[in-house]
């Protein structure tokens, strides 16, 4: 398994913040090299500025893309709520043109999804395939179980259909099922369906291990509460851990 590592932070609106995470991406960057480990890293927009100011994000993504491109690493891009989604899209495009070793998580449940992945693969870019994670209006994103995973359905088959590599981040069987022979990477969140993850890695497949670490933890530790009340056991051991 490879490990997708992310330094929790988001909505960061105090550009001291900003720079303590730039320079911990970087740093980690240059430790994942050193170590020679299978890793890259996942990095939140609002983590980096976007909710201060867009021209700032964008110069501070392409200063830890400058590094991957060096290191030889990938670099992933976190979709957040849906305040960020066109900005988050538009600078992953201005990204690419320079650094084609970024790819971009997208959220099925948006009914916007489907123009974007077919804009982006325009583009030859690289997405993660996600469910997603925040609380949208009905007018932005499907509400229902059944709707949500027609579309990562849907999604997915467009993704596999234009050969480009692509990232299938999800804990559930049956869609993990329908990727399965499909040009893509298994990514699942550190903690979760560990037995999954072994049988995928036994078949022979391609799994990354997502792994958050920091004391930024409370958001990310809601979201996971919401889609699933056991997590609770979860984040205590994690809690204690540290
Ligand atoms: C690698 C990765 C990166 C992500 N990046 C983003 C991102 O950038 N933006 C974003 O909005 N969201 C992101 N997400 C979160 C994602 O959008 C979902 O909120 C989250 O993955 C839960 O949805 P699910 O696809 O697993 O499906 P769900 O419908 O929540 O769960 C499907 C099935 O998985 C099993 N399952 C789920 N949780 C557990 C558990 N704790 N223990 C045992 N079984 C469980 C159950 O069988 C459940 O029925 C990411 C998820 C992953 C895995």
């Amino acid at each position: 398994m490879s490990a997708i590592l992310n330094f929790l932070g988001e909505d960061t609106i105090d550009k001291s913040q900003v720079d303590v995470a730039v320079n911990e991406y970087l740093s980690l960057m240059g430790r994942i090299k050193e170590s020679n480990a299978r890793a890259c890293v996942s990095v939140k927009p609002t983590q980096l500025g976007l909710a201060i100011d867009y021209q700032m994000c964008l110069y501070n993504f392409q200063a830890l893309a400058k590094k991957a491109k060096e290191l030889d690493q990938f670099m992933w891009i976190d979709m957040e709520s849906i305040a960020f989604t066109e900005d988050t899209i538009t600078l992953y495009l201005e990204l690419l043109k320079g650094y084609p070793m970024v790819g971009i998580a997208i959220q099925a449940y948006l009914r916007r999804s489907g123009a974007d992945i077919l804009h982006i693969l325009e583009h030859e870019g690289k997405v993660r395939l996600v469910k997603g994670a925040y609380h949208e209006p009905e007018e932005h994103a499907f509400t229902t179980r059944e709707q949500v995973d027609e579309n990562y359905s849907r999604l997915m088959k467009t993704l596999a259909d234009s050969g480009n590599f692509f990232a299938v981040a999800t804990h559930d069987d049956k869609l993990v099922d329908e990727a399965i022979g499909k040009n893509c990477e298994f990514q699942l969140l550190m903690g979760i369906r560990d037995e999954l993850k072994n049988k995928l890695v036994s078949k022979g497949l391609q799994v990354a291990e997502y792994i958050p670490y920091g004391t930024h933890w409370l958001p990310y530790s809601v979201r996971r509460l919401r889609e699933r009340k056991r997590n609770i056991l979860l984040i205590a051991r994690s809690l204690v851990q540290q």
